[in-house]
């Protein structure tokens, strides 16, 4: 059998409007996904995938309004693509967090090869709004879980939010998968973070309806949110469950692989050291 190209395993979109102006972009197989906000003026479009090369036509495609581009956090699934495109929002961790992309290898596309591989990177702050017209998008500082450059988006019009990689129904990676050997790590901190990121979530529930990750199935329920909050409780109070098993091929493939573990709560589930998780299992608050 003929073996699939790249860009037919990372550059292929689907996509569909789910609620009038907004479109979810779907790729991998249906295990990632981007989102498309159109208001009056401007689209905004939330992250860019791999790089493939062509996310910019494909867009234009579902929508006739000017693009600005921002990123829920700087990882190679998430920015590669930036470079299609004269600028990028997005949050100043990506000064930590840029190895994940830029270092060689990192990504299977030569991202010098798109057209704007110098592209303007700006930063966004906690309170930033995005103004579409008749549409603003919220920013939302996370804490450093999942990664250290989080951005949240929260759209007030149409009761949706948008949680990056930091709340998911599969599994949330919580070792550093920076490629930064400099890059802080602290496991306790990184537990406290998914925590108060949840309950931030959590706060906020009353102002959106739909929870949308950008991996394995949007929106998800609310209840996600408490069951995570509960997994860092349960990791503390040495109750969560600790498998070595990780049932995930592609992090399998990772180097990292044999140290990491899935912990188990309920419906929330993250992947981390296993040794830095047992520094704190039953260890208390
Ligand atoms: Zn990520």
């Amino acid at each position: 059998m003929e073996q699939p190209s790249l860009e037919m395993i990372f550059g292929n979109y689907t996509a569909w409007e789910a609620k009038e102006g907004t479109w979810f972009i779907n790729f991998m197989n249906g295990s990632e996904n981007m989102y498309l906000l159109e208001g009056k003026e401007k689209a905004l479009l939330l992250d860019t995938g791999y790089g493939a090369g062509n996310l910019r036509a494909f867009v234009e495609k579902l929508t006739d309004k000017p693009i600005i581009v921002a990123n829920t956090h700087y990882h190679p699934d998430h920015v590669a693509g930036n470079r299609e495109f004269e600028e990028a929002y997005m949050s100043e961790g990506e000064l930590i967090d840029a190895p994940s992309v830029e270092a060689p290898g990192a990504v299977p596309f030569d991202l010098a090869k798109l057209p704007h591989p110098d592209y303007k990177k700006i930063w966004l702050k906690d309170g930033d709004r995005i103004d579409l017209g008749d549409r603003e998008i919220e920013v939302i500082e996370a804490k450093p879980a999942h990664c250290n450059s989080s951005l949240f988006f929260l759209d007030r019009k149409e009761r949706m939010f948008f949680c990056g990689d930091d709340l998911e129904s599969a599994q949330v990676m919580l070792f550093d998968n920076s490629n930064n050997p400099e890059a802080p790590y602290d496991v306790r901190e990184r537990l406290e973070n998914l925590k108060s990121n949840s309950q931030r979530m959590k706060e906020l529930g009353t102002e959106y309806d739909w929870l949308l990750p950008n991996h394995n199935g949007f929106p998800i329920a609310k209840s996600y949110i408490d069951d995570y909050i509960g997994l860092v409780d349960a990791v503390f109070g040495g109750t969560a469950v600790i498998e070595d098993e990780l049932n995930h091929p592609f992090v399998e493939m990772d180097p990292k692989a044999p140290e990491l573990c899935r912990v188990r709560y309920k419906k929330a589930s993250i992947f981390i050291k296993k040794a830095e998780v047992m520094k704190v299992y039953g260890k208390g608050e």
